[in-house]
């Protein structure tokens, strides 16, 4: 039998040797997305050997996605994702399992995914579902290497292991950028390849578990690339998060669609015709103190963006609107992930409003 040298310059580190090179050969791992983050991730995690790899993405290959997604090709523009990313990664490594999942990431089918696998990888651009990787991952008790890329701005995170922080003991003092729109955010191809290779060596940590390396459980990385600067802060658990601090039957996965723009839009005419529901402006306080929708109220999207958490009536249906209607969509995205779900966005904001008024 021809032995295999593929994995040499890796098992020759004492951190690694033959120990970590076959706990990498029997670890499994599930990654979220194919896109800017998954594909570097995936690249590597295939390369080192992991056993069982799975990709989950429902997205197909596009044109502008070329510029950052480096498992695709022009020939697989038009083919979903999980499935262009699986023939590339097993034409690199024959010798591992991999399994493509064509759908959606939802609550129904998240716990069975993560029950598969070891270690779940966040790939994602959107804040809908890194709360729901967060969820699922604490309810199957798997920890989660969380990814985030906007413009020259990354930030890597191990959550929900031993005994660490979750995503959600992180997001009230989750500075002001960090929160993506998939439509609205430019990223330069490196900055996302940089951030996915840093959550493959994440998860590569997490499975060698030699005592030099120092995955980063309870710490986040955040990295300016403009200047290189970066920096590690440490998180703690916060004793009353409202997913870490219960016991995982009590867990309630609620969740919406992940995908960007799919929050409900109404007209400004059918909101003016919806006397029962609350308007929310989510300008900020200049704008809404230079007009705003009479009986409305204002909560800023920044404030929501630093963590605010406001308190909304359940029973009610919810109307966002800004001036012109996208800054409503992340409100709204903010909103659901705390629990809200009845949420609208009126679409072009107070403009429109003001227009058929
Ligand atoms: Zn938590």
């Amino acid at each position: 039998m021809k032995t295999s040298h593929r994995y040499d310059r890796q098992s020759i580190l004492p951190e690694i040797g033959e120990t970590g090179q076959n706990r990498i050969s029997t670890a499994s791992v599930l990654c979220v997305g194919a896109g800017g983050l998954g594909c570097p991730a995936l690249l590597y995690l295939a390369a080192a050997g992991i056993g069982h790899i799975g990709i989950i993405d429902f997205d197909t290959v596009d044109e502008t996605n070329l510029q950052r997604q480096v498992l695709f090709t022009v020939d697989q523009i038009g083919q979903n994702k999980s499935e262009a990313a699986k023939e590339r990664l097993s034409a690199l490594n024959p010798d591992i399992e991999i399994q493509s999942y064509t759908e959606e990431l939802t609550d129904k089918n998240a716990p069975e995914f993560f029950n598969q696998y070891d270690i779940i990888i966040d790939g994602t651009d959107n804040f809908a579902t890194k709360f729901l990787i967060n969820d699922v991952a604490v309810k199957t008790g798997k920890p989660f290497i969380y990814g985030s890329i906007l413009g020259f701005d990354g930030q890597l995170a191990v959550f929900n292991h031993n005994n660490g922080p979750c995503y959600r003991c992180l997001f009230p003092e989750a500075p002001k950028g960090h929160i993506q729109n998939c439509a609205e955010a430019g990223v330069i191809g490196a900055v996302a390849g940089m951030v996915g290779t840093a959550q493959a060596m994440e998860a590569l940590k997490l499975i060698i578990n030699h005592k030099s390396l120092k995955p980063l459980t309870g710490k986040l990385w955040t990295i300016d690339m403009h200047s290189m600067e970066n920096k590690t802060l440490s998180l703690s658990k916060n004793p009353e998060c409202l997913m870490c601090s219960k016991s995982k039957d009590n867990i309630i996965l609620q969740y919406s669609s992940p995908v960007c723009g799919l929050v409900s839009e109404m007209t400004a005419e059918q909101a003016q015709k919806n006397k029962m529901a609350l308007l929310i402006d989510v300008r900020e306080l200049k704008e809404w103190q230079s007009g705003h929708i009479e009986g409305a109220r204002h909560i800023a999207l920044s404030n929501l963006m630093q963590g605010h958490t406001p308190d909304l009536p359940t029973e009610c249906e919810i109307i966002l609107y800004c001036q012109k209607g996208p800054r409503g969509q992340q409100a709204a995205q903010i909103l659901k992930g705390h629990g809200y779900l009845n949420i609208n966005n009126m679409a072009g904001g107070y403009e429109a409003w003001l227009c058929c008024v």
